[in-house]
């Protein structure tokens, strides 16, 4: 860090999508600056107890699709430039009771991107895979391509190549506030150490955007989630066995990984988990009385031989939006920044493809056609109607 310098670009959160678009603006020959208040990667955001689904078929528009398919292609040039296995080609079995949910609503779009996938009834998905027991009412929407990524070696990947390409890190750096640079020109960030100018930001602070308020205001909700390990029978739920996996039932939506290494079988559930104050203390694995109960029973009912011993429990924490849609918007009150969050319990996945395209943004000034659906505006109060006189 020279004194004095003023760079291109600030990188306000240098996690999962913000160590990404670090790489992708130095690797433009941009002087990128990134900041985080942490030493990425980290377990004080969203991006820790690996691994994080992949999956290319999406609920939500075509522009998931198509940053699903661009973000998995980024992971294997990451493969490729650092020599490392980052992304496990498992396949992802979608469940569903076909009463309730249907897969019919996604197919479309991802038949237009080419994705591959098979649509499977109960009996099929118990004899392909003996270690589910869905119920004779559920369907499964099975992607071969899809898979998990080792997210920590991900952002601890996309750091040396940042690195490499000529961007600097301040860790343990936390930005306090962001305003208009002298002259109301660029950006000046006020951080721990110092004061840093840039001609624009991008600020990807995950589950903390509120402490960069009033300079920055986001509406994304922090929720603790939590993911346990359980014991598992190998023969049927080893990795190279079972595919990662995500289905409906017990009034909640889980999510899971096959036995990783004997790690066990990782379960998540994606709905519910408690609000979760920036800067209090996150409550470990096991605090709430229903953390592994909950986890076991969804295990009992669809995946029975991997209800074995806790092996292991973790908290993290999700950023939500309002709709639990993306934001990736240019800041209507500061110029130059571009604002990136609520990335709601399912970014990771996207987070080479957003890092890519906020670069790309920064650097051109004109947003890529993907991101305008994640634009602020939806969330804007309707207009008022007239007052009848
Ligand atoms: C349990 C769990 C399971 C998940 N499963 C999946 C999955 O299967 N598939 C999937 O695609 N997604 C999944 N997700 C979601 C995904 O991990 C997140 O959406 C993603 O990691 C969010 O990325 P981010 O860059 O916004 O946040 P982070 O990776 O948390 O990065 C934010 C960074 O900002 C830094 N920061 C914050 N405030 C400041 C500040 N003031 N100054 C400087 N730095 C700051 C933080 O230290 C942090 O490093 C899961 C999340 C959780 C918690």
């Amino acid at each position: 860090m020279s004194a004095g310098t003023v760079y291109d670009v600030i990188v306000v959160g240098a996690g999962s999508v913000g160590m990404s678009a670090g790489y992708h603006l130095a690797a433009r020959g941009l002087r990128t600056l990134l900041l985080d208040a942490f030493d990425p990667p980290h377990t004080g955001g969203s991006h820790h107890g690996e691994p994080r689904l992949i999956r290319h078929v999406y609920g939500g528009g075509p522009h998931y699709v198509r940053l699903a398919l661009r973000a998995d292609a980024l992971w294997r040039e990451l493969e490729t430039m650092t020599g490392e296995r980052l992304l496990e080609r498992s396949g992802v079995l979608n469940m569903s009771d076909h009463g309730e949910y249907s897969f019919e609503g996604r197919l479309a779009d991802a038949d237009r991107e080419g994705v591959h996938y098979e649509l499977l009834d109960a009996g099929e998905i118990a004899k392909r895979w003996p270690g589910f027991a869905p119920p004779p009412s559920y369907a499964g929407l099975y992607e071969p391509d899809a898979g998990y990524l080792f997210s920590e070696r991900c952002v601890a990947a996309y750091r040396r190549q940042a690195l490499a390409a000529g961007a600097e890190l301040l860790t343990n750096t936390a930005a306090l506030a962001i305003e208009p640079g002298p002259g109301g020109s660029g950006v000046k960030v006020k951080t721990s150490r110092g004061v840093f100018e840039a001609g624009g930001a991008i600020v990807s602070a995950g589950a903390w955007f509120k402490t960069l308020e009033p300079s920055v205001s986001l509406p994304v909700a922090p929720v603790r989630k939590v993911v346990g390990w359980f014991e598992a029978d190998e023969r049927l739920y080893a990795a190279g066995t079972l595919p990662g996996f995500t289905f409906g039932g017990l009034g909640g939506g889980y999510y899971g990984f096959p036995s990783i290494g004997g790690a066990g079988v990782k379960i998540g559930r994606h709905d519910g988990g408690q609000p979760w104050l920036p800067g209090e203390p996150l409550a470990p694995f096991g605090a709430h009385p229903d953390d592994e109960a909950n986890l076991r029973r969804a295990l009992e009912s669809m995946l029975p031989g991997a209800a074995g011993r806790l092996l292991r429990g973790a908290a993290c924490r999700y950023e939500l939006s309002p709709d639990e849609q993306f934001i990736v918007a240019a800041d209507p009150a500061l110029p130059g920044v571009l604002l990136a969050g609520g990335f709601s319990g399912h970014g990771f996945k996207f987070a080479s493809a957003l890092g890519e395209a906020l670069a790309v943004w920064a650097a051109t000034d004109r947003p890529p056609a993907d991101l305008l659906p994640f634009g602020l505006s939806r969330f804007a109060p309707p207009a008022s109607a007239p007052i009848p006189s």
